[in-house]
């Protein structure tokens, strides 16, 4: 070959499909096209991003397979269609404007941890963005919080107030620059700005230090941060943690941490490689880890619990703070008790000027509440800020819009079209009006990013569900109703692409079940579109029906009548002076009568059964938390080997072997072992045996009962050992949490079976 040979020259035209608009992608493709020098051009549309190169076809064979694998951080590449075109010979390379032909495509992202090129400026003293609590750039930075609509461009953002100086613009247009249509760039020039306020909003000063100062001094502060306010304080302060509490009215809801680095919280939580990836993770979630004996924390940040939520700063205003103080600090949610956490500045000065004594305010609108998000390794408990609004996928395309309405406790909703599903932020528990109009603001909010236009509509089947009661008013749709425990079983599979029948051990609280009894312990074999009830716990009554979560002894009153056969059960003596005995009489009465006391299946009121029976708890303020307790009892006999008999999932004999040890003085972590021992064999069995007569080879785990791990585990080992795959939600809560993608699911498989019956 000759050395004056022409070299072989290439044109292709590539599409990329993804999260790829908004991240910085066609910058990446500018510079890897300049730098390999090929010509060309690169632009958004409606499906990605689109490009032509054309050059050396070294270069080009370069240019494509660096495109993928050197994508820009928060890009998200899902596939590269190339075609071979006719060499067009011009010169240079060029960024084109969008082309908006076609339906909006969403590329909102959610909020992204501060990145280390900003968090750099921001400790540069020589920096222009010095101490700038609202530096970000294309890879970082506040997302879903504050865009309004689409497309994703500045005025559509709650930035639109404020007018980029000539510096910031100059970025904003440099597609070398890291902020090349960064929408939220700003600098103190032209961005907003943070201040420390009373109670009554006046300024008490602008320099944040002050901020740390009053933490410093045991103060209790109010935060505005990405998602809503936060309540904070130094988390080792005694005597700041209790008044927290008291002023909150949270009698002892375990309270999130903010250390200031990964070091710090290596000083509060044992960190293996799992939590620690989760904790420094851009999507910076509150991270469970064990809680270390010698956490340098307040007794009153977490009482009685084995495990700390320990979080990162995320945003700059948190890393100021954080470094400014230098202790790791009380996060909590800015709320009262239960209600929805404040993100108004209006709204958090009327609500919280009663608890905290100083505000943490800047003037920078969040658009839509949008709380901590919260795992445990390879679980997510709550999946919201930093996750939301990622979509997830389908397993099966959406063949019309689908809207699913979620269920009535840590509420969220779903829109579905195709085979991207947008799950909802954390809603929460539907029970008051603040929450109802998240719920129907951010289902307007969600239409309008994803340009979906629902024409069926799933939901829960208990009709009192508030978010029930919204979909039977939404006019000319068609409406979906799905059993609850069956979306538990879809959204797992669904997660995991599984179309086939599997067999599902769904244990949860509550359900409404397809016989208008309580559910909750129940073994189902179905698919996305339909299910069965296989078997299900031995039915109690729930004496009070609600009043029954509350009070774990009722359920232990109720189980004890069955277990016994006797309609008036002794009050068991671990529970004298504990429980009223005329009280404990007339519950015994309401469940022999079966007065204003439903039946239920609930695995979650077996555990509260059997907390209360252990004298660990007759009363809980918040759901779970006996069944907490009893899992850390047990944790700490993990070596314990015998089970209770639970022959068939009926826990009579159980109970009768329980009430027996407790009275015989055996310890209450023995016993609790012994307890989840049982559950999980007999859970096992069940699911063997269904999946035996069904010839199924695979097995869902899900409800909010397996956020208790030491169950999940051992069942999980028993089904493992008989040959059968376990699947586990990983992406979606297993408790209520995932119920509206479950639905979605539902409703997409029934849509999607040959011979469909509406209705
Ligand atoms: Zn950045
Ligand atoms: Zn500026
Ligand atoms: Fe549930």
């Amino acid at each position: 070959m000759s050395a004056t040979a022409p070299r072989l020259r290439r044109r292709v035209a590539a599409r990329v499909e993804g999260t790829v608009q908004g991240v910085g992608f066609r910058p990446h493709v500018y510079r890897l096209a300049r730098e390999l020098g090929l010509s060309g051009y690169v632009r958004n549309d409606e499906r990605g991003v689109a490009l032509e190169v054309e050059g050396e076809a070294a270069a080009v064979n370069s240019f494509l397979a660096r495109l993928a694998s050197e994508a820009p951080p928060l890009a998200r590449v899902e596939r590269v269609l190339t075609d071979e075109r006719e060499l067009a010979g011009k010169e240079g390379f060029s960024i084109v404007e969008s082309e908006r032909a076609g339906e909006p495509r969403a590329p909102v992202t959610p909020d992204t941890a501060t990145c280390d090129d900003c968090l750099a400026e921001l400790f540069d003293p020589g920096d222009r963005r010095h101490r700038y609590p609202f530096v970000n750039c294309t890879n970082c930075g506040p997302r879903f919080t504050i865009v309004r609509g689409v497309p994703y461009d500045r005025p559509l953002t709650t930035m639109a107030g404020f007018e980029m100086c000539d510096r910031c613009r100059a970025e904003y247009e440099d597609p070398l620059d890291r902020r090349f249509h960064a929408q939220p760039n700003a600098c103190p020039v032209c961005g907003p700005s943070a201040w420390v306020a009373d109670a009554s909003a006046a300024v008490v000063s602008r320099d944040l230090t002050a901020a740390a100062d009053a933490l410093r001094g045991g103060a209790i502060l109010a935060i505005k941060g990405l998602g809503g306010f936060h309540l904070s304080c130094v988390a080792s302060s005694e005597d700041a943690v209790a008044q927290l509490r008291a002023r909150k009215h949270r009698e002892d809801k375990p309270f999130a941490l903010m250390a200031p680095d990964v070091e710090a919280a290596r000083s509060l939580v044992d960190l293996d490689d799992a939590a620690e990836v989760l904790l420094v993770s851009r999507e910076r979630p509150i991270v469970l880890a064990p809680r270390r004996l010698d956490a340098p924390v307040a007794a009153e940040v977490a009482p009685g619990l084995p495990e700390l939520g320990v979080m990162l700063p995320y945003s700059p205003l948190h890393h100021l703070l954080l470094a400014d103080t230098g202790e790791s600090l009380v996060m909590t949610s800015g709320n009262v008790s239960d209600e929805p956490i404040a993100f108004t500045d209006e709204d958090a000065l009327q609500r919280l000027a009663g608890i905290a004594e100083l505000f943490l305010l800047h003037d920078r609108p969040i658009e839509t509440r949008t709380d901590d998000s919260v795992v445990r390794p390879a679980t997510v408990l709550r999946r919201s800020r930093g996750y939301v609004p990622a979509p997830i996928e389908l397993p099966v395309p959406a063949k019309r819009h689908v809207l699913a309405c979620g269920a009535e406790l840590k509420n969220t909703f779903t829109l579905a079209k195709g085979k991207s599903a947008w799950v909802s932020h954390h809603i929460g528990d539907l029970e008051n009006y603040e929450t109802l109009r998240s719920f129907r603001d951010g289902i307007a909010h969600f239409q309008r990013l994803f340009a979906v236009e629902p024409e069926v509509v799933a939901h829960d089947l208990h009709p009192d569900y508030l978010s029930t009661k919204y979909a039977l008013e939404r006019d000319g749709v068609e409406l979906v109703g799905v059993q609850h425990h069956h979306a538990h079983l879809a959204a797992c599979l669904a997660e995991h692409g599984v179309t086939d029948r599997a067999v599902g051990a769904i244990f949860d609280g509550t359900g409404y079940g397809t016989d208008g009894t309580v559910w909750g312990g129940e073994i189902l074999v179905g698919d996305l579109g339909r299910f069965e009830r296989a078997g299900h716990l031995f039915p109690v009554r729930m004496p009070g029906g609600a009043a029954a979560v509350r009070e774990p002894w009722r359920m232990a009153c109720a189980w004890l009548a069955e277990a016994t056969g006797e309609g008036e059960p002794e009050l068991p003596p671990i529970l004298a002076g504990m429980v009223e005995p005329e009280s404990w009489c007339i519950v015994a009465r309401m469940a022999e009568a079966g007065v204003s006391a439903p039946m239920t299946s609930s695995m979650g009121r077996l555990f509260d059964a059997v907390a209360a029976l252990c004298g660990l708890r007759t009363h809980v303020n918040y759901e779970g938390q006996a069944a907490i307790g009893l899992e850390a009892v047990a944790a700490t006999r993990a070596g314990e080997s015998s089970a209770y008999p639970m022959p068939g999932l009926d826990a009579r004999e159980t109970i009768r072997a329980i009430d027996a040890d407790v009275r015989a003085g055996v310890p209450i972590g023995v016993i609790a072992a012994r307890f989840h021992n049982g559950v999980a064999a007999a859970t096992a069995s069940a699911c063997e045996s269904a999946a035996r007569s069904h010839g199924l080879d695979s097995v869902v785990l899900s409800g909010g009962v397996f956020q208790n791990r030491l169950l999940l585990e051992r069942i999980s080992a028993l089904l493992a050992d008989a040959g059968l795959r376990v699947l586990v939600p990983e992406r979606l809560p297993a408790n209520d949490g995932g119920i509206s993608y479950g639905q979605t699911a539902v409703a997409v498989g029934r849509s999607a079976e040959p011979g469909r019956v509406t209705g």
